[in-house]
Parts: structure tokens; sequence; C-alpha cells
């Protein structure tokens, strides 16, 4: 199955994609994740996409594009992906119709995951990040999850929370915005490709993990793959074939009794009358004569 996830920052795109990718076993491709990687190494895609991440604006289309298509031609993405993240505008969007007919592997399904905006905020801000082991919680949505949960399993320790550089006050207001005037779009991109189904998100994480296997339920999985090459429905032996089609003998005779044909004999017929019975050369003749 591949399919997208869209939704503002917080809608959940990344705790439902990590739920999927759990049940289908297909990989969550997270352009964020992939972008924070590529900071955290220091490499010298992780410098040009900084500065734009610490702001809330989009990093570079072209640097994105560049880690898709590497990371689409992994082996593991032949049986699937979950995109999260990604595309975000309509140029990446383009590209990635792109990419995909040349991969041969059309989307199944895009969802978009709704949420207001107030609540949005609410769960940005509460959000924390394990440094050591990665895992996410949220101090203001689910407090007790932090009190419950086992302790580190990379460290062994209670889990040390920062968080995200992006998620401070003035840089989510940013991402907001950008998302409404960048990425909303895509909504109508999708919807008219008939690919789109939208699921209400908010309510706890089970109840929207429901709501998108529900979405995802109806979609023909695999279709897509082999939607350019579905045969058409076989065309019936000649013999069978309506008299039109049948080339020759007695059947191609009895395509030219149409109504416009036998219309036009009348007309002839009744043009030779009136000429006393002689048949007018036709053109073709006059020349071979
Ligand atoms: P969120 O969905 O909560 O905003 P992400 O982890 O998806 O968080 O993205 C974090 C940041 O990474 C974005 O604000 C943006 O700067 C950058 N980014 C992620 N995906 C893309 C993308 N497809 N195109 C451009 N920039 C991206």
């Amino acid at each position: 199955m591949r399919i997208v996830l869209l939704g503002a920052p917080g809608s959940g795109k990344g705790t439902q994609s990590q739920r999927l990718m759990q049940r289908e076993h297909i990989p969550q491709i997270s352009t964020g994740d992939l972008l924070r990687a590529a900071v955290a190494c220091g490499s010298a895609l992780g410098h040009k996409a900084k500065q734009a991440m610490d702001e809330g604006r989009l990093v570079e289309d072209e640097l994105v594009l560049g880690m898709i298509r590497e990371r689409l031609r992994k082996p593991d993405a032949r049986r699937g992906f979950i995109l999260d993240g990604f595309p975000r505008n309509l140029a990446q969007a383009q590209s990635l119709d792109r990419l995909l007919k040349t991969l041969r592997q059309p989307l199944d399904a895009v969802v978009q995951l709704e949420v207001d905006y107030p609540e949005l905020v609410r769960r940005i801000s509460g959000r924390r990040t394990c440094a050591d082991c990665g895992r996410v919680f949220n101090v203001s949505t689910s407090p007790a999850q932090l009190k419950e949960s086992e302790p580190c399993q990379c460290t062994g320790a209670p889990h040390r929370l920062i968080q995200r550089p992006d998620d401070n006050e003035a840089t989510v207001v940013e991402r907001l915005r950008v998302y409404e005037e960048k990425t909303r779009p895509l909504i109508e991109f999708y919807r008219a490709r008939g690919l789109l189904r939208v699921i209400h998100a908010e309510g706890g994480v089970e109840d929207v993990t429901e709501r998108l296997e529900q979405a995802l339920h109806a979609v023909p999985r695999g279709t897509a793959a082999v939607r350019g090459r579905v045969r058409r429905k076989p065309r019936r032996p000649a013999a069978r074939r309506s008299p039109k089609a049948a080339p020759g003998s007695k059947a191609k005779r009895a395509a030219r009794t149409t109504r416009v044909g036998a219309a036009a004999r009348v007309t002839r017929a009744a043009a030779r009358r009136a000429r006393g019975g002689r048949r007018r050369a036709s053109p073709r003749g006059r020349a071979r004569r």
C-alpha cells in the first residue's frame, strides 16, 4: 500500500504513520525525520536545511526531492510506503507524481488528518521527545503516558525529555501559516485525482487509528500498481464480431447497409432516374479512362 498522510503540524501524522507501519509492515518515510537526521549528523544537506527548519519555513524543494528519490528507490519501499510530511506544496506533489510514474508505483490513497487550530497548538506545545530513544510524549494531551511508560530502551533510565527546537511558539505560528498557504491546496490536488480521504483526527490516538484504518479499508490494495497494465476486456473472435468489425465478404456488405449508406443509395438512384437511367461516371472512373 502506498499512501500519503496529509495534515498540519501536530495533526498526528507521525504517530499514526508509526502505528500503520507496524500493522502493514511498510516503511514510514518522514521528510522531517530525514532532515533532522541530516542536521544531527552535520551533513552538507543538513547545513542547508537547518535555517529554514529553525524558522518554520519549507526546506528547498530540490533538497527534499533528492532525499525522497533516494529513499523511494530502496528495496524496502517496493512493498509500499507511508509518506509523512511529503509532499508539502504543489511542486513537490507534481514531482512525486512523475517519480512514482517512473517507478511504476502510483499512490493508492492520500489521507487528510483534520484537526482544529487550537488543538494543534496545544499538541505541538506539549510535544516532547526522549533525547536518547526518540520516543515522542505529550505532556499536555497525555501526561499519564510518561508516568506509566517503561524506562528508556536505550539507557534503561527515565526518558530525557527535550522539546524540538522548532516547537517553540513563534515557529509554530509560522509553520501553521506555511501549511495553510502551501500544503492545504494539495487537498484539492488529490481530491481531483480521486485519491483523497479525510478523517477527523481529534480524540484519542486509538480512535484516530480506527478512523484511519476504516478510511484505508475501502482502498483496493495493489490495484494502482497494475493500473497502467490492466488488460482491456478481450475482444471476441472475428467470426462472432459485429458485421461492421469483420472485414470482407457478407459481413462487409452488411456493414455497408447503414442508414446513411442506404440514404445515399436512394439519392443516387433518384438522380440516375432524373438523368434518364444513365449511370454518371464517378470521378475515379473518369480519371481511369
Ligand atoms: P511538522 O509536520 O510537525 O511540521 P516535520 O517533522 O514534518 O514536522 O517537519 C519539520 C520541518 O522540516 C518543517 O517545518 C520544514 O522546515 C521541514 N520539512 C519537512 N518536510 C518538508 C518538505 N516536504 N518540504 C520542505 N520542508 C520540509
